[in-house]
């Protein structure tokens, strides 16, 4: 789209009502704790179908909650990641496919309001995500690459002004309900798999013809399907930040911490679970049951994983003007590690709170019943696989080492 019909678009856009703009921290878990209770009540079905939680969406957007991190300049809040982390874990209590997909576009926004406002077309681009509240899909996962976001096969081609892309994007969750997507991809066709920038995409330049369906064990909700991706547009809609930049100081921080918050939210529920089972077992003066010692156990890695996502986040908000620390070995292995640490502590803390109702929660017909919580935390340690982490991270590691010895 060119930057004058975006910015006609923009000036007839619906403008968010009067008192749909959260004002402090507070009152944005306070939208964020409506928007659950709405995306609580449809959960079940949501995952019965692996259908699109439309409701929760479109209570999200109700409640303006799609472009917070904007500037406040281009009609956002201007919040970081600390409110959008306790966003994430308050609707993943209620339905964890609503919480992933709202961490991935907010991940996305992170990208494009961190490097992006100094281009007119981007700066257009998040006012009409403010104003009109989009939900933005992210595509990294291409062809038989699956988790490698550091390297990208199909090109970027140019046509003068126009550019065009044609990827086969493998996964893209609610690529079909998405009103815009923010992809990688190589920066030409003459450039290595590695040379990648950030392209993003309006509905309205591109087609997405289905090539995977996407029937999971758990998270079925984020409806995760493959498609091939055709689209065209305006070059000003490449950003101009190399993607190796924003993967490091954006993508993998906002990443990290919004899918360990949605992880944290899918092992608070499960401990709730737990909770209601003791006081049940417990009702007319009954001992503690056998089970209750996993209880402890329940609460205490839920508080380890919150804890380490808070030092996390702290960390992050400390150095996060800084491109120079963010790109230290320390800061990028310890964010790394935090998807690893933090999936591994949720997928704990759901299977010892499954242990504290035994039977009664492993079944799916009871009111304590645990089986959709693991099933969606279970997506944790693969999305991105763990292995492939550690493995870059040993990588890296070794190099750093290898260089250190080098120059003493
Ligand atoms: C709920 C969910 C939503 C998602 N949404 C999106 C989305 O919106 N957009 C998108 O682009 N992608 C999305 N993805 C995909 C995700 O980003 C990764 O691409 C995907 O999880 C990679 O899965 P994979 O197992 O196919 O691939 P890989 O990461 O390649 O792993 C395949 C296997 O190889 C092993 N392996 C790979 N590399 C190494 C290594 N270096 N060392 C040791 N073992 C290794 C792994 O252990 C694994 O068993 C989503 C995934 C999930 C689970």
């Amino acid at each position: 789209m060119s930057l004058q019909e975006l910015t006609r678009a923009d000036s007839t856009a619906r403008v968010a009502p009067r008192g749909r703009t959260a004002s402090s921290a507070a009152d944005l878990i306070e939208r964020a704790r409506r928007v659950a209770a709405v995306a609580g009540q449809f959960a079940v079905d949501v995952d019965r179908h692996g259908r699109f939680p439309a409701e929760a969406i479109a209570a999200a957007k109700a409640e303006g909650l799609m472009g917070v991190m904007a500037p406040k300049s281009l009609g956002g809040l201007g919040v970081g990641l600390s409110e959008l982390s306790e966003v994430c874990y308050t609707l993943a209590q209620g339905c964890a496919a609503t919480a992933m997909i709202y961490a991935m576009h907010q991940v996305k926004v992170a990208c494009v309001v961190r490097h992006g406002t100094n281009s007119p077309w981007i700066r257009a681009f998040i006012r009409k995500l403010t104003n009109e509240q989009l939900l933005i899909a992210s595509s990294t996962t291409e062809g038989k690459g699956g988790g490698d976001v550091r390297s990208s096969e199909a090109p970027v081609e140019r046509d003068g002004s126009r550019i065009s892309l044609q990827r086969d994007a493998t996964v893209i969750s609610y690529g079909a309900q998405a009103d815009a997507i923010v992809t990688t991809a190589r920066r030409a066709a003459d450039s290595a798999a590695s040379d990648q920038v950030l392209v993003v995409l309006l509905a309205s330049d591109y087609t997405l013809e289905p090539t995977l369906s996407w029937d999971a064990l758990g998270m079925r909700g984020t409806c995760s399907g493959g498609f091939n991706l055709v689209a065209t547009g305006d070059a000003a809609q490449v950003m101009a930040t190399p993607y190796e930049a924003i993967h490091g100081q954006s993508m993998v921080p906002a990443a990290h911490i919004l899918w360990a918050s949605t992880w944290a939210g899918i092992a608070a529920a499960a401990v709730e679970k737990a909770r209601k089972y003791l006081r049940k077992s417990m009702k007319g003066g009954a001992d503690l049951p056998p089970s209750a010692p996993y209880f402890s156990r329940a609460t205490a890695s839920l508080r380890a994983l919150r804890a380490m996502i808070t030092t996390m986040v702290d960390r992050y908000e400390a150095i996060t003007d800084d491109p120079d620390a963010l790109s230290t070995m320390e800061f990028q292995t310890a964010i790394s590690l935090l998807k690893v640490d933090a999936s591994e502590l949720a997928v704990q803390t759901v299977m010892s709170a499954l242990r504290v109702g035994g039977l009664s929660s492993y079944r799916n017909d009871t009111d304590v019943s645990i089986g959709r919580h693991l099933r969606d935390v279970l997506s944790s340690p693969i999305m991105i696989n763990n292995d492939r982490i550690l493995a870059n991270v040993a990588t890296a590691t070794l190099l750093s080492d290898v260089g250190a010895s080098l120059r003493s």
